[in-house]
């Protein structure tokens, strides 16, 4: 990414922040807005624009991956980027947990204690579904303290004695 010529496909606040977000890595940052995604509000513009981060709308998903770069449909023409970030967003997937009665955050993501149990006994929670900084060292390190919870939380019913 360092220095790179990085396109950030994505809509409304989310893609902004994205761009925005690789902007410290980066001088050459470029906002391609999918064909019906909402714009940045005026905030998020304001800000893009003191980036010098340019905005295109109305954009397709018509990408041409090459070995060290990828090729992008616009209403401006083909565009060349070294790399392609795609800030999409992500769907949170905890509907099964809540036929089981598990509380959820506004959001929808699974609320836990400090050790990943869930309001429902015996049903843990790690990773994205858990509201949280959807990071892979987080999820990483919230799936070992959720299977060292559930270790000893059998240990506490009966005894895992050899
Ligand atoms: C575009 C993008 C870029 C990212 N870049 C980074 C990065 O650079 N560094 C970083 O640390 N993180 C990054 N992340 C975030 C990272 O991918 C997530 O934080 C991490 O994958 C979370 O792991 P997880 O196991 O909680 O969820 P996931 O990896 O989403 O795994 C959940 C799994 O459960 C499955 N599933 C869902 N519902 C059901 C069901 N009902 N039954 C059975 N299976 C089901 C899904 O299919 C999926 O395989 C990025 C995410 C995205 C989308």
């Amino acid at each position: 990414m360092t220095d790179k010529r990085i396109a950030v496909y994505g809509g409304g606040e989310r893609g902004g922040k994205e761009a925005l977000f690789l902007r410290s890595y980066s001088a050459d940052v470029t906002l391609l807005l999918p064909i019906g995604e909402p714009r940045p509000g005026p905030h998020i513009a304001e800000r893009l624009e003191a980036a010098a981060i340019v905005t295109i709308n109305d954009v397709p998903d018509s990408f041409r991956f090459q070995s060290d770069a990828v090729l992008i449909d616009t209403p401006d023409g083909a565009l060349r980027f070294d790399t392609l970030y795609p800030a999409l967003g992500s769907d949170i997937r905890s509907e099964l947990a809540a036929t089981l009665g598990a509380d959820r955050s506004e959001e929808g993501c699974l609320t836990v204690d400090t050790h990943q149990r869930t309001s429902v006994p015996g049903l843990y929670a790690a990773g994205d579904v858990v509201l949280g900084l959807d990071q892979i060292s987080h999820a990483m390190g919230e799936g070992g303290v959720a299977a060292t919870t559930i270790r000893n939380d059998l240990d506490e019913g009966k005894p895992t004695w050899r």
